[in-house]
């Protein structure tokens, strides 16, 4: 199928923007579309067979539920069962934004929409193209990260374009999303509420409106056979994965760059390209290091993430960052470990699972 690809300014848009894609989206199409947290792919989330595309268009498993946008508060009374006083006072701080909250469903939203479940996570984004999609369209759009299964999410148009041209309909260009992590989950049909997904809204913004919500203790995980299942299906799969191997470093920042320097002349050594994930505190030190090689580092690709003294730069960095590697092709990819503060809490359960659980402490 040939994918159609729209522009469209935010600060510049008419109802004649969306006429395409909200049509679409009414006939079951698929259509990928801004949002403030990472790209979605949208589907009716009403229709079944929509879902089924979504799942298929992805490569992704058909038990991991989808994320309901919606653009209107009024719409949790239609979409879930017994909404709890809780949902209406974090939608009162967050909402719009990058919180997804997890209810019991109504009988409108099908089990293909939410993965055989009978719970839906609802979220309403703040990014202006989503919002008015949704309006334009008058239907929920059920969206999870608009990357083939498994892949880093997609942060720009560009990177939705290599995972799913000609398998989906549309997609709407709207150019980086701002946050650049996914929004953060939380379950209100368990007590105390669960974080099953850690994002922009960090637990201890949670904790000003739900001073007793705590994570699901899959979040903090940092070893991958100490069997703890994640909550959240999707929070169990390999994920965010880049193609090459990638290992990170955690300890004092000295001894992380020196790490980082020798696993990677290594590789050089032995013929193979490399990688390093770098801090923009870091990024000097390793490229003077290389410089001194007699290969003068050849081979070796330097990303810089974003700075540690500012977290969002980090978050919004990341996922591009890695998929900047594979467009580079090296088969190993060294990099340091971030705080697990605030945002960084979010930042090391993407980078922990890009990894595939490898940590080596020094
Ligand atoms: P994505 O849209 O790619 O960010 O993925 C959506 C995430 O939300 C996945 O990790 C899902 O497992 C999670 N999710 C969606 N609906 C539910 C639900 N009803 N219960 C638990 N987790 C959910
Ligand atoms: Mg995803």
């Amino acid at each position: 199928m040939e994918t159609i690809i729209r522009k469209i300014d935010a600060a510049n848009m008419t109802s004649d923007d969306f006429a395409e894609a909200a049509k679409l989206l009414r006939e079951g199409k698929l259509v990928a579309f801004p949002t403030e947290t990472v790209y979605g792919l949208g589907g009716d989330a009403f229709d079944p067979t929509a879902s089924a595309r979504i799942y298929a268009a992805k490569g992704r498993p058909s038990d991991n539920p989808l994320i309901v946008h919606i653009a209107d508060i009024a719409e949790l009374e239609r979409l879930c069962l017994n909404v709890p006083e809780a949902a209406y006072l974090l939608a009162d701080k967050f909402w719009p934004g990058p919180l997804t909250m997890i209810m019991k469903k109504a009988d409108c939203i099908p089990k293909e929409t939410t993965g055989g479940l009978d719970t839906v996570a609802v979220r309403m984004p703040s990014h202006p193209i989503a919002r008015r999609l949704i309006q334009e369209s008058g239907i929920p759009i059920a969206a999870p990260s608009a990357n083939a299964s498994g892949r880093p999410s997609t942060t720009k148009a560009e990177h939705v374009i290599e995972d799913l041209s000609g398998r989906i309909e549309m997609i709407i260009d709207g150019g980086s999303s701002d946050i650049g992590l996914e929004s953060t989950i939380v379950d209100l049909t368990c007590s105390p509420v669960q974080i099953l997904r850690p994002g922009y809204i960090t637990i201890e913004m949670l904790k000003e409106v739900i001073p007793d919500v705590v994570y699901d203790r899959a979040v903090l995980k940092r070893e991958k056979n100490d069997n703890i299942v994640a909550r959240a299906p999707g929070m169990k799969y390999r994920h965010y994965a880049p193609k090459g191997e990638l290992v990170i470093y955690e300890g004092e920042s000295r001894a992380v760059v020196e790490a980082v320097y020798s696993a990677a002349a290594e590789k050089l050594d032995g013929g193979s390209r490399v990688g390093i994930l770098a801090s923009e505190e870091m990024a000097r030190e390793y490229r003077s290091r290389l410089d001194r090689r007699p290969d003068k580092g050849f081979g070796a690709v330097i990303e810089v993430v974003g700075s540690r003294e500012n977290e969002e730069s980090i978050a919004a960095n990341l996922f591009d960052c890695l998929r900047r590697f594979d467009a580079e092709e090296t088969p190993f990819i060294f990099g340091e470990c971030f705080t697990s503060d605030n945002l960084g809490a979010a930042i090391m359960n993407r980078l922990v699972k890009a990894a595939g659980y490898h940590i080596e402490k020094v």
